[in-house]
């Protein structure tokens, strides 16, 4: 092996583990060849969590850590050029995939509050690979199950007034029914519809852990899912299909993968593309995102509360007893309206005029 692809499989670090030991081997040609194989070959491979499975199976091969104390652990990890571990998004799924192999994790130390909440879970967390110098880190301790359950900034009892509107996510909220607000712009939709999670009973540890682990493979925070808050997304009526219900090379979750057990908001519902609310039916009907791709399928589990919100009409003031300057034809009206249909002309879902909220209120 030349000294220049040595140097890119993973000689990070190497200098706080053994003063470049590996790197003075392979330069000596102590090493003629160094094989990774990142089996099995079919699954496509991504991301930069494999920088310390690789770094520290060179290091067993080479004799440099103790081969037997890396048996059978599973590690994921992304190395600094400094020989720092650094978290990669996923860490999660994989303590939990690790669990169900009955594997210990060897990990960034970062991640311990994370992967705390995986219960059963042997965690090695390391802050830099000179850790590994005499075999696994020590087991980190990991704090006990739940973080500190939390509900969240915005609350529905905050809201004066607009008693239709809470009416109707009361109904939804205690019979798991989608809604469709109609109102003015204005007039508090959005607001309404942003604590509709706070009415909601707190996920409890196992649905917190499953949409914890979809919140850390899409990279985004996955600590307020572990502290019970039911997530709550409200991606703009731009969003690409790929975006909303998941997609892409490699694939990702969408956005109804990331309301899963919590609340998907489009609001100006009529906006949206006509595909990308027919992509909605399936996790609507079957509550999961199922993507074939070349190398296989991946399905993302996606079952929300979903509420949308809309205009009654094109200016947006149709039938507003406070404000009469709608102009908009009738014919105009009822082709607006008509846009929103397929899966979210929903017989179980609930329609509601939102009302512009009243003086003093707090929309
Ligand atoms: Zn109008």
């Amino acid at each position: 092996m030349s000294g220049g692809s040595a140097s890119a499989l993973g000689i990070n670090g190497l200098g706080r583990i053994g003063k470049l030991t590996l790197w003075h081997h392979v330069a000596r040609g102590h090493y003629p060849r160094i094989v990774v194989n990142l089996a099995p070959a079919t699954v496509r491979k991504h991301g930069t969590g494999f920088d310390l499975p690789i770094a520290l199976s060179i290091l067993a091969a080479t004799s440099q850590v103790p081969r037997t104390a890396l048996a059978g652990a599973a590690a994921v990890g992304e190395l600094a050029l400094d020989g720092r571990v650094l978290p990669v998004a996923g860490t999660l799924a994989h303590a939990v995939g690790a669990v169900r192999r009955g594997a210990p994790l060897v990990g960034p130390s970062e991640c311990r509050d994370a992967v705390g909440s995986v219960s059963g879970l042997a965690f090695h967390g390391a802050s830099a690979l000179s850790e590994f110098r005499h075999g696994l880190p020590a087991l980190t301790p990991t704090p006990s199950a739940s973080l500190m359950r939390d509900r969240g900034t915005v609350d529905m009892q905050e809201v004066a007034g607009q008693a239709a509107g809470k009416r109707v996510l009361e109904i939804s909220a205690v019979g798991e029914l989608n809604v469709l607000l109609v109102g003015p712009p204005g007039g508090g939709k959005t607001m309404l519809a942003r604590r509709l999670p706070s009415i909601l009973p707190l996920l409890d540890p196992c649905e917190a852990l499953e949409t914890a682990v979809i919140h850390s493979v899409a990279g985004l925070d996955e600590r307020r899912a572990l502290s019970g808050q039911r997530p709550f997304r409200a991606p703009h009526h731009t969003t690409s299909t790929a975006g909303l219900v998941g997609g892409g090379t490699p694939p990702r979750p969408g956005e109804a993968s990331l309301a899963h057990n919590g609340v998907l908001f489009l609001d100006e519902l009529a906006e949206f593309g006509p595909a990308a609310l027919q992509a909605l039916r399936q996790p609507i009907e079957d509550g999961e995102v199922r993507l074939v791709r070349a190398e296989g399928r991946v399905t993302y589990p996606a079952r929300f509360t979903l509420v949308t919100a809309m205009n009654p009409c094109p200016c947006g003031f149709f039938g507003d007893s406070e404000r009469d300057t709608c102009r908009c034809p009738e014919s105009l009206v009822a082709r607006y309206r008509a846009r929103v249909g397929g899966p979210l002309r929903d017989p179980a879902a609930s329609a509601a005029s939102a009302p512009r909220s009243r003086r003093g209120g707090s929309a």
